[in-house]
């Protein structure tokens, strides 16, 4: 275990609590991911994200995919991933990123991307060419794809979400009354509509949302009830941890009993599955609700 730094807040400096203490990235697993990702030139959310739990996932032999390059179109105040304009997207990325999840040997893989707001098809057919690649060359792996918002463009959803895999996932981040704050480029109506498509196209449909930006619990309950109301299957719920001084400071380090109080109002209210606990992400402990 190591003592994590210290974070920046609004208005001072605090530790961060013993609960989010994290493992140190080292072992055999996690080297080998590391030369995978590497040697076929990819991206991971894992990495571009500043992710608590690479030391736990990669240690255990699993990585999240980023497709379609590195550079996001949009600029989250939450969101560690580099911001700009893109370069042309990568034909060739759709094959590495199959022959990598087939030698990770893993029976669940988790890929997700950037926002692509300039192309028009918001990057579908890379998407469509990622998920056929990986079920023509392991086709006994299960896949989840972690989807970016479409912008209403319904076409490039179905074309997105058509290639064979089990889960789509759709991260609402926060509630509604943070949205400006948060995800200013979105909406939050927009995101619901985009997971009750994806329900009536019949996916498995899974979201999350992080928490400590300066929600209420009610405000909580209010996106479990929009999700359950728009189909959505599955809830992730996490500590916002602030990635750089540059991005949003965490307004509270949310204790882990008000964790276990959202996973029981979470199944109550109708969800298949809920995964609640501060170092909680959308792909963390992914296979476990399938
Ligand atoms: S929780 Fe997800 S993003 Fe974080 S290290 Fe694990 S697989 Fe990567």
């Amino acid at each position: 275990m190591i003592e994590l730094p210290i974070v920046e807040g609004k208005s001072e400096r605090r530790r961060k609590p013993d609960w989010l203490r994290v493992k140190l990235p080292i072992g055999p697993e996690y080297k080998k991911v590391r030369k995978l990702v590497d040697e076929y030139k990819l991206h991971t959310i894992c990495q571009s994200g500043n992710c608590p739990n690479m030391g736990e996932c990669w240690g255990a032999g699993t990585a999240t995919f980023m497709i379609l390059g590195n550079t996001c179109t949009r600029s989250c105040s939450f969101c560690a991933v580099k911001t700009g304009r893109p370069p042309e997207y990568d034909e060739d990325e759709p094959r590495r990123v199959a022959e990598a999840i087939q030698l990770m040997g893993v029976k669940h893989a988790v890929i997700t991307s950037v926002n692509r707001d300039e192309l028009k098809d918001r990057g579908a057919e890379i998407w469509y060419q990622t998920v056929r690649s990986v079920k023509e060359l392991a086709p006994q792996v299960t896949i989840e794809t972690l989807i970016p918002d479409v912008k209403a463009n319904w076409e490039a959803l179905t074309r997105m979400i058509s290639g064979g895999q089990e889960v789509v996932s759709h991260n609402m981040e926060t509630v509604e009354a943070l949205y400006r704050k948060v995800r200013p480029q979105a909406k939050y109506q927009r995101s619901l509509d985009q997971i009750k498509i994806t329900k009536e196209f019949g996916k498995r449909t899974k979201s999350g949302i992080m928490v400590g930006l300066g929600e209420t619990a009610e405000q909580v309950y209010k996106v479990m009830d929009d999700l359950v109301a728009h189909g959505c299957d599955v809830l992730t719920i996490g500590q916002y941890l602030q990635p750089t001084k540059m991005h949003l400071a965490v307004d509270e380090f949310v204790h882990p009993d008000v964790f276990a109080e959202y996973k029981e109002v979470g199944l109550s209210k109708g969800f298949a599955f809920v995964e609640s606990s501060p170092l909680v992400r959308s792909s963390y402990h992914a296979e476990r609700h399938l």
